[in-house]
């Protein structure tokens, strides 16, 4: 089996290694609190720079970026495949849809949060009220592996494209791509406001006590409160983006081939180890028979392997998660009718699919992370989004309905859904992405994930003298009178 990487001490480093075959591919940094901070203090003087930039000088910088990221995309893509286990062809995916990412942002900022005008109301009818949305400073990015290009940059592209500096912590799975992304924008850019930092879980917890303006987190819910916690010592505001236990819900109209292929694929992609990714399914009982015969056909031929279209399991510890999920399913009552316990190899996990597993076991309930998948039948859509919303995540979810998709997707308790496809809101640019309970709150994509790495600066401009002058010593009792009348008929004719 592979070992994990030693666990150095700060001040040494440590190995990235092939999750497919345990051969090193980099040797990183474990870097020390000083050290965090003195990239904390580089980025500082950096966002200075930085935010003094128009939008659209900002947005030639990120464009450039974005353009030698894709003259290098091949580059890239081997990186991440080399050093997280996913086939080449995923990684491209993954990275083209980064990419994709940096220009909507950049090309977006200026209409989300440059200054515009609201409406100042009849009482302050004299003034020009705007609103703007300014960078917060240095923004700390705590990254996963299972998309380490992707994920991250959902807070790096957003954040910069904000004008705020950026200091990275890639996971220790994957400090080559963080290392890549963080050269490649020196390149481009020529000035290093993003910064990279290397270690372990340690030098994460060092960024978050770094003195950074907001720390963004993606990676379990357990470590997101770790950080949360830490980030609290200083007010450190924080976005968590953690784990889920995402469904698809198919009902009695749907496509069921089209259903079945996103739900293997949804479920089997990248190994499984997809914070959006599928682990239950609720299929009506009109259609069940033929959902769990059509998923089965599909996965037949599909099959874990190096070179193959699912790569390793890139965590080793991970491997134990799922055999754990895998037998309680099995121990309580549930079917494997693909897979099953056999299929938890020591780096490679085969696709498997379980039915009749009992609602409160651990496949069912808890983040597997793995190319598994479990299916239930249900009496209604009322059942299975009650079902689907009775777990304690909220990240995202798939409805396969033709006439009540909207409908269905409407009551599930989640950031995202996608109806009749998957994961499809993830390559969207301008829909928000996050989630609800322990999934974790903040939204990074889209306008709100601009917003989130802002302040919102409110001026009001008098733009001439006022009728009544409220806010003076001399307000006479003529205008207070007067006052009285105007609220009168504003809000006081309502019904009580
Ligand atoms: P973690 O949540 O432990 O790690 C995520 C990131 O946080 C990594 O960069 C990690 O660094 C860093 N980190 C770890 N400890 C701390 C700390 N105390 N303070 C600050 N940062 C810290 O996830 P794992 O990689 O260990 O995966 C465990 C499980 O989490 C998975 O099995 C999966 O269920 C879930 N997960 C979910 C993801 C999602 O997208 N929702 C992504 C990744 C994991 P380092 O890697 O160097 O330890």
């Amino acid at each position: 089996m592979t070992q994990a990487p030693a666990r150095p001490q700060s001040g040494s480093t440590f190995e990235s290694l092939n999750p497919a075959t345990g051969e090193v591919v980099g040797t990183h940094p474990v870097q020390t609190e000083e050290e965090v901070r003195a990239a904390v203090a580089r980025a500082r003087q950096e966002a200075t720079w930085w935010a003094g930039l128009s939008f659209g000088e900002r947005k030639a910088h990120l464009n450039a970026w974005k353009t030698l990221m894709t003259q290098r995309l091949p580059e890239l893509a081997d990186l991440v495949s080399r050093e997280m286990g996913k086939p080449a062809s995923d990684a491209m995916l993954e990275a083209g849809l980064a990419v994709d990412h940096i220009a909507w942002a950049a090309g977006n900022a200026k209409k989300v949060l440059g200054r515009h005008k609201v409406s100042s109301g009849l009482l302050m009818v004299n003034q020009s009220a705007t609103v703007a949305f300014k960078p917060l400073g240095v923004v700390g990015v705590i990254g996963p592996w299972n998309y380490p290009v992707f994920t991250p940059m959902g807070s790096i592209a957003y954040a910069l494209a904000a004008g705020n500096a950026v200091v990275f912590k890639p996971s220790e799975y994957t400090p080559g791509v963080g290392g890549w992304l963080v050269q490649t924008f020196q390149e481009a850019v020529g000035r290093p406001v993003l910064q990279l930092i290397t270690g372990l879980g340690e030098t994460g917890s060092f960024l978050c006590r770094a003195g950074v303006d907001k720390l963004a987190f993606t990676g379990s819910t357990a470590t997101g409160k770790k950080v949360m916690a830490a980030c609290a010592e200083t007010l450190t505001p924080v976005v968590i983006e953690a784990g889920g236990k995402d469904s698809v819900i198919v009902d009695a109209d749907a496509d069921i081939d089209a259903a079945a292929d996103a739900a293997l694929w949804g479920a089997c992609a990248n190994a499984g180890q997809t914070c959006i990714g599928v682990e239950r399914v609720y299929v009506h009982e009109k259609v069940y028979d033929e959902f769990v015969s059509s998923i089965t056909a599909k996965a037949a031929g599909l099959e874990a392997v190096e070179g193959g279209k699912i790569g390793p399991i890139t965590m080793p510890s991970q491997v134990g998660v799922i055999r754990s999920h895998v037998q309680d399913a099995i121990d309580r009552g549930g079917r494997a009718v693909l897979g099953g316990p056999e299929a938890v190899g020591d780096r490679f996990v085969q696709p498997t699919i379980l039915v009749d597993v009992p609602e409160d076991s651990l496949a069912v309930q808890e983040e597997t992370f793995g190319p598994t998948l479990t299916i239930a039948k249900v009496a209604s859509m009322d059942e299975a989004v009650e079902k689907t919303n009775a777990t304690r995540y909220g990240l995202g979810n798939t409805v396969f309905s033709k006439a009540n998709g909207m409908a269905i997707a409407e009551r599930v308790r989640s950031g995202m859904s996608a109806v009749n496809g998957v994961i499809t809101f993830a390559g969207i640019p301008s829909l928000p992405f996050g989630g609800v309970g322990d999934s974790g709150f903040g939204r990074i994509h889209g306008p709100e994930g601009l917003k989130e790495f802002t302040y919102a600066k409110a001026i009001a401009r008098q733009k001439f003298k006022p009728m009544i002058n409220l806010t003076s010593f001399e307000r006479t009792e003529k205008a207070d009178k007067q006052l009285a009348q105007v609220l009168g008929l504003l809000h006081g004719r309502g019904k009580k």
